[in-house]
């Protein structure tokens, strides 16, 4: 087990926060970015974090949405499209 100093995890906590907005690109300056990646590459236990959202995000998005009606397949398409 790795253990975290409660400095450090403060730190953890701000990227997992944006940690969505990451993920679909949006409301993110480059510089914020930049800080994310670097600290994904740099702590293991947000990595991991990111690596599973990133999986069930992808998931989302190759769900084969054909049985919903076309309304909410648009609405769906543009949640993860917010590019
Ligand atoms: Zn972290």
């Amino acid at each position: 087990m790795i253990s975290i100093d409660p400095k450090h995890w403060r730190v953890c906590e701000g990227i997992l926060d944006r940690l969505h907005e990451f993920l679909n690109r949006r409301e993110l300056t480059p510089a914020d970015e930049e800080e994310i990646r670097q600290h994904l590459k740099a702590c293991p236990p947000c990595g991991d974090r990111f690596e599973f959202e990133e999986l069930l995000l992808d998931r989302l998005r190759k769900a084969d949405p054909c049985r919903c009606p076309d309304s909410l397949r648009a609405r769906v398409q543009a949640l993860l499209n917010l590019e």
